[in-house]
C-alpha cells in the first residue's frame, strides 16, 4: 500500500442487552472446530460479580485469570502471564476472552499475540511487529469509550525503557465483539465521564487533524453526535445513553483505526508516564490546556462536564521538579504521527518547549 492506509475491522460484533449470554455458545463452537480450553480474562471488579461469573459459561478445565486495573499493562505484567500459562501447560488455546475495560481487553490482545508468535511483549512494541495470526479472541467491553474493542493496538508500558507503545498489528483486531449495554450500570459516574470521553476526544482530534478519509471522517462524525445525545441530555447513564455510548466508543474506534489521534493523547500520555495517571482522566485533564488548539469543542467539553456534574482535577502539574517538565516534554514530543497530523510536520515550531511548559502548567 502507498500512503493510503489498509483498514481492518473487527470480524463480527453482536450488540444489545443481554447479549453476555451469547458467549458460551460462542465459546462451544469454537471448542467444537479447534480442540482446547478458553482463557477468559476478566476485570477484578467482577470477582464479586457471582451473577455475571455464572453467564460466561466457563468449563471445567477453561481458564479464568482476573486482570488488576490498578495500573495500566506493563510488558512485564503481560510476559508473566505468558509464564504462569506455559507453567500450566496451556500453549494454544481454543480461544481469549478479554471482559472488562482498555486494560483488560488490551492485556487480552497482547496475550493472544504471544501465545502464537513466541518471545516477550517488549519484541512486539511498535507497527507491524507480530508475524502470525493471534488465538481467536473475543471482546466484551463493560466500561465505554476507549475503542480498544476496535482498535488494532494493545497498549503497553515498558517500565524500562519508558516506551508506552502497543502491538500495532492487523493480527491484534479481535475476532469477535460482544456489546452488552446491561454489563456498564455498575460503573463508578467519574469514570464512566473520563473514559466516555476518549470516544469523544478521539474524534475530535481525527477531524481536526490533516490524515482524514472519507470514511474515518463518517465515523468520527457519528461518534461525536452520539456523546453529544449521552453526555448533553439528560442523564449519561440512563440505559439508553449506555447502549448509545457502547456504540460510540466502537465506531470511535474504527474512526481512530482509519487515522491518527491528535495533540491531546501526546499531552495525555506525558501524564501517564511521568505522573502514573491513566489514560482517560489524564486526557481530561489534558482538555485544560485545549482552548486555543480546540477552541469549539475545549467549550462543549466543559459544559459536558458540568452538565454531568463531574469534577477534573486540576493542579496535576504544579510544583514539579525541572527533571519532571524535562521528561513531561521528552514523553509528549515522542509521539510524532498523532503530533504531525494535529500540527503539520513543523510541529516542534508550534508546540515549543516552552509552549508545552505552559500548557503544563494551566492544568
Ligand atoms: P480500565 O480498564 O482502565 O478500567 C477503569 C476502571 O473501571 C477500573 O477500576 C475497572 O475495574 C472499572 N470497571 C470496568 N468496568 C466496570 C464495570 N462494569 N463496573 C464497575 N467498574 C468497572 O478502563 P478504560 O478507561 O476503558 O481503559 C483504559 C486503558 O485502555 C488504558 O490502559 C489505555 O492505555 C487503554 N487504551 C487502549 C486503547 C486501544 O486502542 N487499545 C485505546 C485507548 C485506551
Ligand atoms: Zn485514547
Amino acid at each position: 500500500m502507498t500512503h493510503i492506509k489498509n483498514v481492518r475491522n473487527v470480524l463480527c460484533y453482536a450488540i444489545g442487552n443481554g447479549g453476555l449470554a451469547n458467549l458460551s455458545n460462542l465459546l462451544e463452537t469454537r471448542k467444537q472446530q479447534i480442540k482446547g480450553i478458553a482463557v477468559l480474562f476478566l476485570d477484578d471488579f467482577f470477582r464479586t460479580q457471582h451473577d455475571v461469573i455464572n453467564q460466561l459459561g466457563i468449563g471445567i478445565a477453561d481458564e479464568l485469570i482476573f486482570v488488576s486495573t490498578k495500573d495500566e499493562p506493563t510488558t512485564d505484567y503481560v510476559d508473566q502471564i505468558i509464564d504462569e500459562l506455559h507453567v500450566r501447560g496451556i500453549e494454544s488455546p481454543s480461544a481469549i476472552v478479554g471482559m472488562g475495560g482498555g486494560i483488560t481487553m488490551d492485556v487480552a490482545k497482547a496475550v493472544a499475540n504471544l501465545l502464537t508468535n513466541g518471545g516477550r511483549a517488549a519484541d512486539y512494541q511498535g507497527w507491524d511487529l507480530v508475524k502470525k495470526p493471534g488465538v481467536y479472541k473475543i471482546a466484551i467491553p463493560t466500561i465505554s469509550g476507549t475503542g480498544a474493542e476496535a482498535t488494532r493496538t494493545c497498549v503497553i508500558t515498558n517500565k524500562r525503557t519508558g516506551l508506552k507503545l502497543g502491538m500495532n498489528s492487523d493480527f491484534t483486531v479481535y475476532d469477535q465483539i460482544i456489546m452488552d449495554p446491561t454489563l456498564t450500570a455498575t460503573v463508578p459516574r467519574d469514570q464512566f465521564f473520563y473514559t466516555g470521553m476518549d470516544a469523544y476526544i478521539h474524534c475530535v482530534e481525527v477531524l481536526a487533524g490533516s490524515y482524514r478519509n472519507v470514511i474515518g471522517d463518517a465515523y468520527a462524525t457519528e461518534t461525536i453526535n452520539l456523546c453529544r445525545q449521552v453526555f448533553l441530555e439528560g442523564d449519561m447513564m440512563s440505559p439508553v445513553n449506555r447502549e448509545k455510548l457502547m456504540a460510540a466508543s466502537y465506531v470511535g474506534g474504527c474512526a481512530v483505526a482509519t487515522s491518527y489521534v491528535g495533540l491531546v493523547h501526546p499531552l495525555s500520555a506525558g501524564l501517564s508516564v511521568v505522573l502514573g495517571l491513566h489514560h482517560c482522566i489524564a486526557n481530561c485533564i489534558a482538555m485544560r490546556g485545549m482552548e486555543d488548539f480546540y477552541p469549539i469543542e475545549f467549550t462543549e467539553f466543559w459544559k459536558m462536564a458540568d452538565l454531568q456534574n463531574i469534577a477534573i482535577p486540576r493542579g496535576v502539574c504544579r510544583n514539579l521538579s525541572d527533571e519532571q517538565y524535562e521528561q513531561l516534554y521528552a514523553s509528549t514530543v515522542i509521539h510524532e504521527k498523532p503530533l504531525t497530523n494535529a500540527l503539520g510536520e513543523g510541529f516542534d515550531k508550534i508546540l515549543t518547549k516552552e509552549r508545552a511548559m505552559e500548557i503544563f502548567r494551566a492544568m
